[in-house]
């Protein structure tokens, strides 16, 4: 019988977001923006922080993470490759991992670093994607190849229709609107960006929902990825 899993969304900054992963025994964390509210969190739960999950090493990811560790000395997972510090573990992508109760699954996602993993929790259905797939978006590329980036989503999109997905950041509402510059007559993005409206909040998503709007998943070629990220810069 799967775990019973809570996710809870805790937002940082102006539009990060890092999540509290509770099962019962134990609770781990995807991203580090700021360890004041996971820590507030988890002493309100009066659960102990296990793991300590990092999608990638921009700073707006990892800034309350020597704190974090500090205080709980939870193992941190991080990409291979990428400059974490004080990784106890790392991971390239294909990992089962099984923490007391807890099934996780490394799906790697490079693209907007060339260091990036997304983490799968199949009992959870739940993915969390840092910032290679957002709400309707994906990450900007910082100059690495496109295809890079094209086949992670593809990766990603290869998960069921239902897992919900968990991303880095609340970019959802632009993204939509961008979303309609590229496919005008697209009647999920419409329907999509009445229904979020003004929402500052709309996480999480699903691979569902993000195949109907999402016009990077949506790209047919590497091309035509390249060519919707590009317009997006500049949007
Ligand atoms: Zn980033
Ligand atoms: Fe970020």
């Amino acid at each position: 019988m799967p775990a019973q899993i809570e996710i809870t969304v805790i937002p940082a900054f102006d539009d990060n977001y890092a999540y509290l992963i509770c099962w019962p025994d134990g609770a781990a964390v995807v991203d580090a923006p700021d360890a004041g509210p996971i820590r507030r969190e988890l002493e309100a739960r009066k659960t102990k922080l296990t793991h300590i999950f990092i999608t990638h090493d921009h700073h707006d990811h990892i800034g309350g993470l020597s704190e974090l560790k500090k205080f709980s000395g939870a193992e941190i997972v991080a990409p291979a490759g990428s400059r974490v510090p004080a990784a106890d573990r790392a991971v390239s992508g294909g990992e089962k991992l099984d923490l007391a109760g807890l099934r996780v699954e490394v799906i790697w996602t490079p693209g907007h670093c060339a260091a990036h993993a997304s983490f799968y929790l199949p009992d959870a259905k739940a993915v969390f994607t840092g910032d290679c797939l957002f709400g309707a978006g994906c990450g900007r590329l910082f100059g690495n190849p496109p295809e890079i980036m094209f086949q992670s989503l593809q990766r990603l999109a290869a998960l069921p229709d239902e897992t919900k997905i968990y991303f880095g950041h609340e970019y959802t509402v632009s993204n939509l609107e961008f979303a309609l510059t590229v496919e005008p007559e697209n009647a999920a993005v419409k329907k999509r960006l009445a229904e979020t409206g003004n929402n500052p909040r709309t996480v999480p998503s699903t691979i569902a929902l993000e195949k109907e709007t999402n016009p990077f998943l949506r790209a047919r070629s590497v091309t035509e990825f390249a060519d919707r990220r590009r317009r997006k810069d500049s949007f």
